[in-house]
C-alpha cells in the first residue's frame, strides 16, 4: 500500500469501515509511515473534535487517538486468529472428507 491509498482509507478507518485485510495493510503502513500517521491523527482530531465540540468535551483527544490505534491493533490480532481458526476448520473438513472418500473406496 502506498501513501495515496493509505490517505484515502483514513475516513473509512475512522468510521470503522475497513475489513480485516484492509485494516492490516492500513495499520502496517501507519506503523512505517510518519507522514500518513500524522495525517491520520489530524483527521481523527478534527472529526472527534467536531463531535466533542457540541458536548464541550474536547480534552484528552491525543490520548484517545492512542487508544483508537491500540484498538485497531487488537482487532487486527483477533482477525488474524479468526483467519487461522477458519483455516484450521477448513483443513479438518478437507481431511474428514478425504477420510470418508478413502473409506468408501476401501470398504
Ligand atoms: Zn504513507
Amino acid at each position: 500500500m502506498d501513501c495515496k491509498d493509505a490517505i484515502k482509507m483514513i475516513p473509512e478507518f475512522l468510521n470503522d469501515d475497513l475489513n480485516g485485510r484492509e485494516l492490516k495493510g492500513f495499520m502496517e503502513h501507519m506503523e512505517k509511515c510518519k507522514d500518513c500517521k500524522e495525517e491520520l491523527s489530524i483527521q481523527f482530531l478534527v472529526q472527534e473534535g467536531m463531535a466533542r465540540l457540541e458536548d464541550g468535551d474536547i480534552f484528552d483527544l491525543q490520548n484517545e487517538f492512542g487508544r483508537v490505534m491500540e484498538d485497531a491493533r487488537k482487532k487486527m490480532k483477533i482477525s488474524r486468529i479468526i483467519n487461522y481458526l477458519v483455516f484450521g476448520i477448513e483443513a479438518v473438513a478437507i481431511v474428514t472428507i478425504l477420510t470418508i472418500i478413502i473409506l468408501i473406496i476401501v470398504l
